[in-house]
């Protein structure tokens, strides 16, 4: 064999190498969630064997957000998108998918069963209208139902069954690994809700205050009642506002929670009518389990 054909050979040796797709390569499954706390779930199941990209980023409110064009190429590589049920999703979901045909979307939020949305119980409307009135508006925010689905530990376990569900089936070779951490993610949120559970036993029934009512799963969870600020998904109108201003007073509350996603203005404008302050609870936030302890301990201290 002479020199250059050995060359060659070797050469494209090298380039036939650098074309075989590796079976998922270093960095894991290339795969794409709606929102920053479903990360921490895959992560949790997948490890190091996934490669998780987050469509909506910290600070942009998952509700109106718009993916950029660099995101949909990035995309076009996944091969799952984890879908969680969040109203941007409804106008973008068909796009990703003809974006990249071959990606799975997976709704990581199947098995759930929702509760409606909650908003500002005020209405000055007479009971038939207002309640019309209600149904047609409700679908601009959120749809009739409640997509917040993940800040409940009881409803993380079945996100995390269909997260497990999909990796085994894209990467069926790792399933005894997503397995094993799917069982030690299932005892962390054990943990986590008897946690929770603790913090507030004896407070059943009692009251906090949010702008945009992100904490309704938690309630429920925890025997709370969680009073928003918002009124079907927009801001109150003055005289809106007065009445929660006044139901604020009535009951005692201290303290208005808002997110970093959203508007501060009516919250800051309730908290300073009622000489209490607006305080930031993330529903958002990365690291999914220390948040709620985090968050659990600042409604703890404002419950009335
Ligand atoms: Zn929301």
């Amino acid at each position: 064999m002479n020199r250059l054909l050995a060359a060659a050979l070797f050469t494209s040796c090298f380039i036939g190498l650098a074309l075989i797709p590796p079976v998922f390569g270093a960095e894991g499954i290339p795969v794409f969630v709606s929102i920053l706390p479903q990360k921490y779930f895959v992560e949790k199941i997948g490890k190091e064997l996934v490669d998780v990209s987050v469509m909506v980023p910290p600070g942009a409110n998952p509700h109106i957000y718009e993916p950029k064009p660099n995101q949909m190429v990035r995309l076009s590589k996944a091969k799952i998108y984890f879908a969680i049920g969040i109203t941007f999703e409804d106008a973008w979901l068909h796009k990703f998918a003809s974006v990249n045909p071959k990606m799975r979307v997976v709704r990581s939020e199947a098995g759930i069963e929702k509760i409606h949305m909650q908003s500002h119980p005020i209405d000055e409307r007479p009971e038939d209208e207002a309640g019309h009135a209600a149904k047609a508006e409700h679908k601009d925010e959120h749809g009739t139902m409640d997509p917040h689905v993940w800040l409940s530990p009881q409803e993380v376990k079945i996100i995390a069954k269909n997260i497990l569900g999909a990796l085994v089936e894209a990467d069926p070779a790792n399933s005894a690994a997503y397995q094993e951490n799917h069982l030690r993610f299932l005892e962390e949120i054990e943990a986590l809700d008897s946690e929770l559970r603790n913090i507030f036993s004896g407070k059943k029934g009692m009251k906090f205050m949010v702008y945009h009512p992100s904490w309704g799963y938690f309630a429920r969870a925890y025997g709370l009642e969680q009073v928003p600020i918002e009124i079907e998904g927009k801001e109150p109108k003055p005289g809106q506002l007065k009445k929660i201003i006044e139901l604020a007073r009535k009951e005692g509350i201290k303290v208005i929670f808002v997110q970093p996603q959203f508007s501060v203005k009516s919250a800051e404008t309730v908290a300073k009518a009622i000489g209490g302050q607006a305080v930031f609870a993330d529903p958002l936030s990365f690291d999914w389990a220390k948040n709620l302890r985090e968050q659990s301990e600042k409604f703890k201290a404002a419950l009335k």
